[in-house]
């Protein structure tokens, strides 16, 4: 890995952790990752990646310094899709993804905490899944309805959070913006992967 591509995802992982330090919900659901051990992650330059950095959504003056570290560190980044096209179709896999800042096979390694950076594209529907660790979404640009069972239906906008339970079926639709989201994970089932709702 080359210095600009350590930096970039060295300055990705700082922003991360200012924004929860700054944002009472992230800093209440889990507590910051200790020991992160830098990993040599390639780059995996998706073509969602494209068109991300060049719609990423409308940030506010608080999400400013995080979205700018993500866009700058996002050619370098090891993206990943949790799902095939058979699952959720390739307009939606051409408009998303997803890297693991830190966690067990992130950028920056611990096993007790798992952050990601994800984006979604406009008009994108999410589809029902679930996985077993709780997780916390926080809003760095756009607005998008979410919808969990057993909760109110919700539009999250920039600077926002949304909780979901352990194994609680959940699905996002997106606005005419596009979102970039910092997603925590924690408890049972941090290594784990989502799945579809079947
Ligand atoms: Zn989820």
């Amino acid at each position: 890995m080359t210095n600009t591509a350590q930096e970039a995802l060295a300055q990705l992982r700082d922003e991360a952790i200012a924004l929860i330090k700054a944002t009472p919900d992230l800093a209440a659901f889990a507590p910051l990752p200790a020991n992160l051990k830098p990993a040599d992650l390639p780059p995996v330059p998706l073509a969602a990646v494209d068109r991300f950095i060049s719609n990423p959504g409308t940030h506010i003056p608080a999400t400013a310094a995080f979205t700018n570290a993500a866009l700058a560190a996002a050619p370098f980044g090891h993206w990943r899709q949790t799902y095939t096209e058979a699952e959720v179709g390739a307009h939606f896999l051409a408009h998303y993804g997803w890297l693991e800042l830190w966690g067990p096979t992130g950028h920056f390694q611990c096993d007790s905490a798992r952050a990601y950076v994800a984006f979604w594209g406009p008009g994108l529907h999410y589809d029902w899944h679930f996985h077993q660790a709780e997780e916390i979404y926080f809003l760095a640009t756009g607005e998008a309805l979410f919808k969990a069972e057993g909760a109110e239906d919700a539009i999250i906008r920039t600077g926002q959070t949304r909780l979901h339970a352990s194994n609680q079926p959940h699905a996002t639709t997106t606005s005419d913006s596009s979102i970039l989201t910092l997603v925590l994970w924690r408890g049972e089932g941090l290594a784990g992967n989502a799945r579809m709702q079947s």
